[in-house]
């Protein structure tokens, strides 16, 4: 390789929320991530809504009293 024309490529610690880690080599250290294979419902197989703004509670909540209706939308 052509010396001072790489950035470094370096070992960096990988941290989920899910508290799984795991050590790689990235040219940008450290990361931190929200979900990884170890807690993503398409590596696990669970069910699981990825919903960290609370969107899906909202929706549910404002369309939970139109349950018989559910599929046509009311002009608001
Ligand atoms: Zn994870």
């Amino acid at each position: 390789m052509r010396e001072g024309i790489h950035p470094e490529y370096k070992k960096s610690v990988v941290t989920c929320v899910c508290g799984n880690t795991f050590v790689t080599r990235s040219t940008a250290g450290d990361l931190k991530l929200e979900i990884c294979s170890n807690c993503h419902p398409f590596f696990t197989g669970r069910q699981k809504l990825v919903d960290s703004a609370g969107r899906v509670e909202k929706y549910n909540r404002k369309y939970a009293k139109k349950g018989a209706v559910a599929g046509q939308t009311q002009p608001s």
